[in-house]
């Protein structure tokens, strides 16, 4: 079996479905090491909101990673990624966090392979024979699949935060971490604004990320947490310019998480989040 994550996770839909055209999976609930790796080797076509190309497929952050078999291998809902567009790829190669973007009800990859090009209108293969992933729902033990994977990861240098993230919370309370539960709660979650900061409030914060131009109670807190921790983001005032943008990648380079840009610059999202309130 090739599987796109290093250690356990669940089918939480099969390919074929009721007409869906890839495989849902996911490594959030439990062990959870949520990075996403590269299951086809290939040159990276696309990364970025969506398919430009295409109808809306509700598909959020997504990678699409051409092989040579002429397949196109489409990552779907991610919350963050580390490979930029152009980029040669490996199998086993570290190239994104899995997440919930886009037409998505929780944390999972939709994983998808096409035939001859990423089209709407190409054909999607049947991907868990491809990958020789159980096509059930339910947990898939990933013993095997983690030591082959791992000494491959390693040798191509991928991130190492990104491949570390299995959350190891302190449980720290502060006042700032219960105004953050608020300013969720308001966008609709249901959060115990207990103060502490654990997996509901993490999962709920990776629904987000902080780009250039993004504003509002969010981007103000996030300001004001990397000033606390005495990072340059200007002047806190909920509107992430230039000089926020570039306090957030020296964040991301200070604690070694990816820093691939979009609209150039990097952003805030996906696991940073647990770095920037744990670390
Ligand atoms: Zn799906």
């Amino acid at each position: 079996m090739i599987s796109p994550y290093l250690k356990n996770f669940t089918v939480t839909q099969p390919f074929g479905y009721q007409g869906h055209r890839g495989i849902d999976l996911s490594a959030s609930f439990g062990v959870g090491d949520t990075t996403i790796i590269c299951v086809a080797g290939g040159q990276c076509v696309y990364t970025g909101w969506e398919n430009p190309r295409n109808q809306y497929q509700g598909y959020g952050l997504c990678v699409v990673i051409k092989d040579n078999q002429n397949r196109y291998w489409i990552y779907a809902h991610l919350s963050k990624f580390t490979i930029g567009t152009g980029d040669i790829v490996q199998q086993g190669q570290a190239i994104a966090i899995e997440g919930t973007t886009g037409s998505s009800t929780g944390l999972h990859l939709h994983l998808e392979c096409r035939q001859g090009g990423w089209a709407q209108g190409n054909v999607s293969l049947n991907v868990a024979d491809i990958l020789g992933i159980p096509n059930r729902t339910g947990l898939v033990n990933n013993t095997q699949n983690a030591v082959v994977n791992q000494s491959q990861v390693s040798a191509n240098n991928a991130p190492t935060a990104a491949q570390t993230n299995t959350y190891n919370f302190k449980y720290i309370y502060s006042d700032k971490i219960k105004e953050l539960q608020q300013i969720l709660n308001s966008k609709g979650f249901t959060l115990v604004e207990d103060g502490l900061f654990g997996i509901n409030t993490l999962n709920a914060l990776r629904k987000y990320t902080i780009e250039i131009n993004d504003s509002g109670t969010l981007t103000r807190w996030t300001q004001e947490i990397l000033a606390q921790k005495g990072y340059n983001v200007g002047v806190i005032d909920g509107l992430a310019g230039a000089q926020t943008m570039f306090g957030i990648e020296q964040f991301q380079r200070a604690k070694n998480l990816g820093t691939a840009k979009r609209n150039n610059y990097t952003y805030l999202g996906g696991d940073d989040w647990y770095y920037l309130i744990e670390g």
